[in-house]
């Protein structure tokens, strides 16, 4: 009967989709009056963005999205519920210091979640019961600054230790720990793990059954978890507690009982068998007691496949060449035990990982000042051949003054010389005239009379060209001037841009 339930329900992509969905609690924030008009809302919304994004930029420069939620509503008690999947914006929104007191007349308050999602949490492992979690806290924040929460772990609760869970709200900071693998509390080393999702398990709230949500249930009636009858008839508050899937003493949705133990086993058996489709950034946390014997990464479920590996690594290098990086880091699997040797064989990797930083450091200084000498020298080059063309062109613009000058007085010159020319000829003309008329010899007139004409013709075509001179003078100081102008333009630009 087990069997049947569990083969029917597995086989579902949902359940396989479901296990490993990782939502994020909704953000609720309380408005004061209360809400009850949603374009008014909107509104609000959209001016609570537009205020809280300077500071957010700030914080998550590599942040590249526009900022919203993915979807918000106003809740029975005229309040806001917002939901997000960007982790960024999530955990900025964790912090009720970044909220305004107040948009457009309405007053907020952020009742912010409790925890941070499992992206920024790390479990800080066998902490002595000694070492109260307040102790837990001063120690911890004089290296970190951005603790957002510290809690025991409930299930983790032993004789003499217990496991705390650290929510970080820097990304840098949770990496730096994490680099480390270890931190120092009441002097005493203390390994640090990445905090998994554990596997979600849908569980109908109708019949009580693992794989399905009530929508899709087939049973008749809401079935009473404590003593497996109707809801709606009789008390269900104090009644005996007897599994309706099992008959076993606990609660027919408790992890104590088989079908949904078996369930679970089922549906982590199946992922491990899919984990080459898990998304790269899924981490899951396997319980002990479905861990593969015999497999050092055994409590951990990931895309283990070459390709996802290869990507993982070159997350995880970039993350510990730049600790400012903004994105959420891929973790290196930590092989994990329960002894202090792993421990110290990660700070060990924590001071290799300096000594490389320190490395770096000095590769980068000795190439910085290489730098820094090639910059001077450009420097100096550059001023060099500054001066060099700014003389260049002061001589050029001298160069043309003196051409133009030149013209110039080519031609007055012509001016001045053509009329004597003209007054010449026209006085040779005068004479010739008056020689022909003298003259009786009719041969000797026409002569006269031809070297007049002739004289004629060179005097028009002197005034021509008296004519054109001047206006190709005219013409040519134009030009000139608009040069000089802009030579003088490009001087001053020139001048103007190396200040
Ligand atoms: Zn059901
Ligand atoms: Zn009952
Ligand atoms: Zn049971």
């Amino acid at each position: 009967m087990i069997d049947t339930i569990i083969n029917s329900y597995i086989s579902t992509e949902n359940t396989a989709t479901h296990a490993i969905e990782q939502h994020l609690p909704p953000i609720n924030i309380k408005c004061e009056p209360k809400l009850n008009d949603q374009k008014h809302a909107t509104t609000l919304i959209k001016e609570f963005f537009s205020r809280i994004e300077k500071e957010f930029r700030k914080l998550n420069t590599k942040y590249a999205k526009p900022l919203g939620f993915d979807y918000w509503f106003i809740d029975r008690d005229g309040n806001l519920q917002c939901f997000t999947h960007e982790i960024e914006l999530f955990v900025f929104l964790c912090g009720s210091q970044n909220y305004p007191d107040k948009i457009l007349d309405t007053k907020i308050t952020a009742n912010t979640p409790k925890r941070l999602p499992p992206q920024c949490s790390i479990i800080l492992k066998y902490i002595p019961k000694d070492i109260s979690v307040e102790d837990i806290k001063n120690e911890i924040s004089i290296k970190y600054q951005t603790t957002f929460n510290i809690e025991e772990m409930r299930g983790s609760i032993g004789r003499t230790s217990r496991h705390v869970r650290i929510d970080l709200t820097s990304q840098c900071e949770y990496t730096k720990m994490m680099n480390s693998g270890v931190i120092a509390i009441g002097g005493q080393l203390i390994e640090a793990v990445e905090f998994l999702a554990p596997l979600r398990i849908l569980i109908c709230s109708r019949c009580n059954a693992p794989g399905h949500i009530k929508k899709d249930c087939k049973g008749e009636h809401d079935v009473c978890r404590r003593c497996g009858g109707n809801k709606i008839q009789g008390e269900h508050r104090e009644c005996t507690i007897k599994c309706h899937h099992c008959n076993g003493n606990h609660e027919s949705t408790s992890f104590e009982c088989p079908l949904i133990t078996e369930f679970r086993k089922e549906l982590i058996n199946k992922l491990k068998s899919k984990a080459h489709t898990l998304p790269l950034k899924v981490q899951l946390f396997i319980p002990t007691e479905f861990r593969t014997q015999g497999d050092k990464n055994n409590r951990i479920l990931i895309n283990n496949t070459k390709n996802a590996c290869l990507q993982r690594q070159s997350q995880t290098t970039l993350l510990n060449g730049n600790l400012n990086l903004h994105e959420w880091p891929c973790l290196p699997r930590n092989a994990n035990s329960q002894t202090h040797t792993t421990a110290n064989s990660s700070s060990l990797n924590g001071n290799n990982i300096w000594n490389e930083m320190i490395k770096t450091q000095n590769e980068f200084n000795i190439l910085k000042a290489k730098f820094d000498e090639q910059e001077i020298n450009m420097m100096k080059r550059y001023n060099e051949q500054k001066i060099k063309l700014g003389s260049i062109l002061s001589l050029m613009s001298v160069q043309m003054q003196q051409q133009n000058e030149t013209i110039k007085s080519a031609c007055s010159t012509l001016n001045e010389f053509i009329p004597i020319v003209t007054t010449s000829l026209e006085i040779s003309q005068q004479i010739l005239c008056k020689s022909a008329y003298n003259s009786s010899d009719n041969f000797e007139k026409l002569s006269f009379e031809t070297v007049a004409q002739q004289l004629q013709t060179s005097k028009n075509f002197l005034n021509e060209k008296k004519l054109l001179i001047s206006n190709k003078n005219a013409q040519l100081f134009d030009n000139f001037e608009q040069n000089k102008k802009l030579l003088q333009h490009g001087i001053e630009l020139y001048i103007t841009n190396d200040e």
